[in-house]
């Protein structure tokens, strides 16, 4: 067996107690497990800072100098402590322990230079190191190594030596005993060449030891676009060979349907960047290959017509259709709004969602096995193994970000034959870089055009001073005939406080706008399927004024007579979210407001979220903003999904090692699609052996 796959209790210096840890706090196994784990920052030890010039609270500082005292502080009331106060030619800084003190109290001594590094705070203009890390400067190990690798350690790791310092001698230690051979090779020559990348070997040995800046950067850099580019191989050479062996239902008819359709039925005319989306849907669906196409559309950017049309199509063809939806509340507006629209067309439509029970259910399981339904339209419990249909040929998901990346798969193998064509529909923008990972294995099609006459939406942010003014305006738009949402958060772990903060509001606007006159419904997740049904239908039967609800009505739901978005605490919800709830007005003729209200305390975060809210109504601007805000990693959908779990690639700073490493995947792949030049057999071996064994990647594409 290789030393990289050896179990790391076996590497000197670990043994079995350190190695449960290991496993424990950072998932390392292997002797390779804790080698990729790569440091977050080095401390540059050419570069010392002078004491003086230390700026309080969270600088990090290297400093050199030596120790004039120690101090024992102990105290009946606080924490003991050992200080010690550090000096170089320009100033002081104290030096503090709460821990270990016995031991540590033991080590240093004074009149010795040390170098000191760590996290500098400030109290009432007193410098000092909370458990500093330092070591005397005379006894340097690797004088000639001036890079210091720092790794992101827990407390329970510091506590038994799996420090950065411990850490370092066990990197030390493995790429002393590692053989070059060892890590093969895994780019092809011309492309280490065409970026002057170090070998893979060195790219580790560096990445952890860098002599100075520049051995960083180039082990940092090839390390970076591996990651990226890697995951575009996998995700291009799927949609390639999909597109090549994986033959597809044809729909080459455009027929009595969906003709019916367009010319008698459809209220209005298309946008054209519904026609431009149709026009490649169309020629996927025509074109002998599986589509696998994501449609992107703001909110309100008419999606549901873009679906309900390709549908038709499949009808005309000969198939069926079903277009599952993230919630029961939303596949019930889709059916109703679908039925309406395709009333008379000689169709059969079908509902189907967890609620169906009994007979109902049967029925609807029948018609679709025997095929005498068209389409069906329902939530996730369309995936279910009971769920049998005659002849699937397109499968459309709603709202894409609420459902797993494995759920999207499932709807695939309910065709025994060929592969139904799949379309998913997202009404949350992502942002190119990440639309490239976590859909880069599908077409994209975009929305990019609202519906003619609609008014943009006027946002406005407003304190719990402003309530009485706020109260007002809902009176006054209550007058004028609008209807109101009024949305409380509700974030699981708090669940019951929110339900309190929720009914408090409903009851607050029951005194200003008491029954009989004014009516207002109340939704949450907590009510059972039929009462929130009755609560919707009121409000949307135009029967209350003001619908008091959680973010259940987040996606999808569509009441155009509804013009006032109120958001209560505003802070607490994300961007996106925000952007979804807007959403949900400004969908009539009339003008709409959305009116953030908060408190008065709000995070940098908050207030960057809230301003950007008001600033623009855009959905692409809103989600570039998000990812800057929170990062990939916490972008809906992205989590579960996992693909953006990079080590060092960060896909906002480094976007242009992303866009070169998506390109470089594009270009190979051009050339050789099956990697069978002799020049990309490392990264055909490469590619092999880190895939799933059961997809049979890899194999040829004829
Ligand atoms: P979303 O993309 O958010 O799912 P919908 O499909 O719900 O948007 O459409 C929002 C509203 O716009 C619906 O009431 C729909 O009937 C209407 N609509 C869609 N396309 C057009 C169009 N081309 N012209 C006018 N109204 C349209
Ligand atoms: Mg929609």
């Amino acid at each position: 067996m290789s030393f990289l796959k050896t179990d790391i209790s076996f590497l000197k210096g670990v043994g079995p107690t350190r190695a449960e840890r290991l496993a424990k706090e950072l998932n390392v196994k292997t002797v390779e497990d804790l080698l990729c784990i790569y440091p977050f920052r080095y401390i540059d030890k050419t570069k010392f800072q002078k004491i003086s010039d230390l700026r309080s609270t969270d600088d990090v500082a290297l400093i050199k100098g030596k120790i004039r005292s120690i101090e024992k502080v102990q105290s009946a009331k606080r924490q003991s402590r050992l200080t010690a106060l550090l000096l170089d030619d320009t100033g002081a800084i104290e030096l503090v322990w709460f821990q270990q003190i016995k031991v540590i109290s033991e080590i240093i001594k004074t009149n010795t230079e040390y170098i000191v590094y760590g996290r500098v705070n400030s109290f009432g203009g007193r410098k000092s190191i909370v458990h500093p890390e330092m070591e005397e400067s005379g006894a340097q190990i690797d004088m000639h190594k001036t890079f210091d690798p720092v790794y992101s350690s827990t407390e329970k790791l510091d506590a038994i030596g799996l420090d950065s310092k411990g850490r370092r001698r066990l990197i030390k230690a493995i790429l002393e005993k590692l053989s070059p051979s060892e890590i093969e090779e895994n780019l092809p020559q011309y492309i280490i060449e065409k970026f002057k990348f170090p070998t893979r070997f060195q790219a580790l040995e560096w990445v952890h030891f860098p002599k100075d800046e520049a051995q960083k950067n180039l082990a940092q850099n090839r390390i970076k676009f591996e990651e990226f580019f890697f995951l575009q191989m996998q995700l291009l050479h799927s949609k390639a060979k999909r597109k090549t062996i994986l033959r597809g239902i044809v729909f080459e008819k455009v027929g009595h349907t969906f003709n019916t359709f367009y010319k008698e039925k459809l209220p209005f005319e298309l946008t054209n960047a519904q026609k431009r989306v149709m026009k490649e849907i169309r020629y996927d669906l025509g074109g002998g290959f599986q589509m696998n196409r994501l449609l992107q559309g703001d909110v309100g950017s008419g999606k549901t017509v873009v679906a309900l049309m390709c549908m038709l199509l499949a009808i005309d063809n000969g198939y069926q259709s079903c277009l599952m939806a993230p919630t029961e509340i939303l596949a019930t507006q889709h059916y109703e709004g679908i039925t309406n629209l395709v009333a008379d067309l000689g169709i059969k439509v079908a509902f189907y969602t967890g609620s169906v029970k009994g007979k109902a259910r049967k029925e609807i399981l029948a018609g679709l096995e025997d095929g005498s339904i068209d389409i069906v339209i329902g939530t996730h419990a369309l995936i279910e193994d009971t769920v049998v249909f005659q002849n699937l040929g397109l499968s459309i998901t709603d709202e894409q970000h609420r459902f797993g990346v494995a759920q999207r798969a499932r709807l695939w193998y309910k065709a025994d034959k060929l592969p139904p064509h799949i379309l998913v529909m997202t009404a949350t923008p992502i942002p190119r870089t990440l639309a490239m990972t976590t859909y880069g294995d599908l077409d994209v099609s975009v929305i990019d055009e609202l519906p003619p006459g609609r008014k943009e939406i006027t946002t406005l942010h407003k304190f719990e001073t402003h309530r009485p003014q706020v109260l007002e305006f809902m009176h006054k738009q209550i007058a004028l005939g609008r209807q109101i949402y009024v949305v409380f958060p509700l974030i699981e772990e708090s669940e019951k406080l929110d339900l309190q903060d929720l009914q408090q509001g409903y009851e607050n606007l029951l005194q200003y706008f008491p029954p009989p006159n004014f009516q207002i419904s109340v939704v949450h997740g907590r009510m059972k399927a039929q009462a929130k049904e009755f609560e919707m239908k009121r409000f949307v039967d135009k029967q209350s004024q003001i619908m008091v609800a959680t973010t259940v009505i987040e996606v999808g739901v569509n009441v155009p007579n509804a013009s006032v978005m109120i958001v209560e605490n505003a802070e607490r919800f994300g961007l996106s979210q925000l952007h979804q709830l807007r959403g949900r007005v400004g969908r009539g003729a009339e003008q709409s407001y959305c009116i953030l209200m908060s408190g008065f305390k709000l995070s940098k975060e908050s207030k960057e979220r809230i301003a950007t809210m008001v600033r623009t109504n855009n959905g692409f601007e809103i989600a570039e903003a998000d990812l800057q805000l929170r990062g990939p990693g916490e972008i809906e959908g992205t989590r579960q999904s996992g693909v953006t779990n990079f080590r060092l690639l960060n896909l906002i700073k480094d976007h242009s090692i992303v866009s070169t490493a998506r390109l470089m995947a594009e270009k190979v792949l051009e050339s050789d699609p099956n990697l069978a030049h002799e020049t990309n057999l490392p990264l055909r071996k490469y590619l092999m052996s880190i895939a799933n064994p059961m997809s049979n990647d890899w194999g040829l594409i004829s």
